[in-house]
C-alpha cells in the first residue's frame, strides 16, 4: 500500500513537491488544493492530479470555469494519510486546527515557526526525531543549505563558532511581492532567524547570521565562517562534502562565477524547471586559515527542500527506518546528486 499524501497549496513548494511525490513508489499524490481557478488549477488537472478547493465557498468558482473539483480540504484531508502543508509563512499554521480535529499527519514549512510542531527536519542531521510523528517541519530553503554543508563539518572536525552572511534572492522567479526593485536591503533585526533556525535541528551550534535581500530571482548566496575545532585542510574539507549526498561542487576556473551560471548549468544537465536541489559549493571559492574556514554556497530556494520533505514523509510514515537508504531512494529517483 503506497502511502496518500495531499498538498495543501500548489504553489513554489507545492507543485515541486507533487512532482517528487509523482517519482516515488512508495507515496502517491490522492490530491492537491488551489484557492483560485489559476493556471495552476489547470495544469494539476491536466496532469490527473485531483483538485480539491480550499473551502465549500471556492466550489461554485471553479465550476463556473469549468475545472473539476474533487472535494474541500477538508475532504482531502479524509482521503490523505499525511498533508503537505506548503500554504505561504504564517498561513499553515491557521489549517493545523483542521489536521487536529481530523486526525491526518501533517508536514509544515519554514514559514511556520518550530513552536507548532515542536519538530523540525532535516534529512541527514535529525531524521528519527520525526519518527512516526504526527506534526513535522520541514525547515526553510537557508536553513537546510546551512545544515547540508554545516552538519557534516561538525561531526568530522567540530565547529567552535559559525557565522553566515545571507546574500538573499529578492523574490521567486514567478513573484514580485516584497522583491527590492534596485537596491540592497539588509535585515536590521540582528542575529537574523537563520541561526536560531538552525538550531532548532542542531542545538548545540553556536551560529549568528546576518541577511541582506537582493533584486535577483535566482538563488541566496551564503558566506560563511566556521572556526573548527580540529584543523584542516582545504582538502580535508572538500573530501568531507565529497562523500556527502545533496552538496555538489561547481567552480570558477570552469566559467562558473554566479548563480546566473549555475542556473544555465542546471538547465544544461536537463534538470525539471531548471531546479538545482543540491546545495552548490564552489570548491575554488574554500580557503582554510588558522582553523577558520572560508567558504561560499548556492542555494536553489524553489527546490532544495523537496527532497527534505519526501524523506520526511518517510520517516513521519514510517516507510524506512534508515536515512541513508531514504536519501539514496529519494535521490535516486529525483535524479540529483553525485
Ligand atoms: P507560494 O506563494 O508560491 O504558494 C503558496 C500556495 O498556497 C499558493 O498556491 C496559494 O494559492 C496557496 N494559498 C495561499 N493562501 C492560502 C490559504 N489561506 N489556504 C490555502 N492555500 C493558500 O508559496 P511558497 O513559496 O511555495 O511557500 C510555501 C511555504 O514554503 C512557506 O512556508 C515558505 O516559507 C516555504 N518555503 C518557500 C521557499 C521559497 O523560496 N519559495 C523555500 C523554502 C520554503
Amino acid at each position: 500500500m503506497k502511502v496518500r499524501v495531499g498538498i495543501n497549496g500548489y504553489g513554489t513548494i507545492g507543485k515541486r513537491t507533487a512532482y517528487a511525490i509523482l517519482k516515488q513508489d512508495d507515496m502517491e499524490i490522492v490530491g492537491v488544493t488551489k484557492r483560485r481557478p489559476s493556471y495552476e488549477a489547470r495544469l494539476a488537472v491536466k496532469q490527473g492530479i485531483p483538485l480539491y478547493v480550499t473551502g465549500k465557498d471556492d466550489v461554485a468558482t471553479f465550476e463556473n470555469e469549468e475545472i473539476a473539483v474533487a472535494g474541500t480540504l477538508e475532504d482531502l484531508t479524509q482521503e490523505a494519510d499525511i498533508i503537505v502543508d506548503c500554504t505561504p509563512g504564517g498561513v499553515g499554521a491557521s489549517w493545523k486546527e483542521l489536521y487536529d480535529r481530523t486526525g491526518v499527519k501533517a508536514i509544515f514549512q519554514g514559514g511556520e515557526d518550530h513552536s507548532l510542531t515542536g519538530a523540525s527536519f532535516n534529512s541527514f542531521a535529525n531524521y528519527q526525531e520525526s519518527w512516526g510523528a504526527q506534526y513535522s517541519r520541514v525547515v526553510s530553503c537557508n536553513t537546510t543549505g546551512l545544515i547540508r554543508t554545516l552538519y557534516p563539518l561538525d561531526r568530522v572536525f567540530g565547529l567552535e563558532k559559525v557565522f553566515a552572511a545571507l546574500v538573499r534572492r529578492g523574490a521567486d522567479p514567478g513573484d514580485r511581492k516584497g522583491a527590492p526593485l534596485n537596491a540592497v536591503e539588509p535585515s536590521l533585526k540582528l542575529p537574523t532567524h537563520h541561526g536560531p533556525d538552525v538550531q532548532t535541528i542542531l542545538p548545540w551550534l553556536n551560529i549568528h547570521t546576518m541577511a541582506v535581500k537582493t533584486p535577483t530571482t535566482m538563488m541566496h548566496i551564503h558566506c560563511i565562517t566556521a572556526d573548527l575545532k580540529k584543523a584542516a585542510t582545504e582538502v580535508d574539507i572538500l573530501s568531507v562534502w565529497d562523500n556527502v549526498p545533496r552538496v555538489k561542487f561547481v567552480s570558477g576556473k570552469h566559467g562558473i562565477k554566479s548563480s546566473a551560471q549555475i542556473m544555465e548549468l542546471a538547465r544544461d544537465l536537463n534538470r525539471p524547471r531548471g531546479d538545482f536541489m543540491e546545495i552548490i559549493v564552489w570548491s575554488d571559492g574554500v580557503k582554510v586559515e588558522d582553523k577558520t574556514l572560508y567558504y561560499y554556497q548556492a542555494v536553489h530556494q524553489e527546490s532544495d527542500v523537496v527532497p527534505e520533505i519526501i524523506d520526511c514523509i518517510r520517516s513521519m510514515m514510517k516507510l524506512e527506518e534508515d536515512p541513508i537508504r531514504s536519501i539514496r531512494k529519494t535521490d535516486r529517483t529525483l535524479d540529483i546528486g553525485k
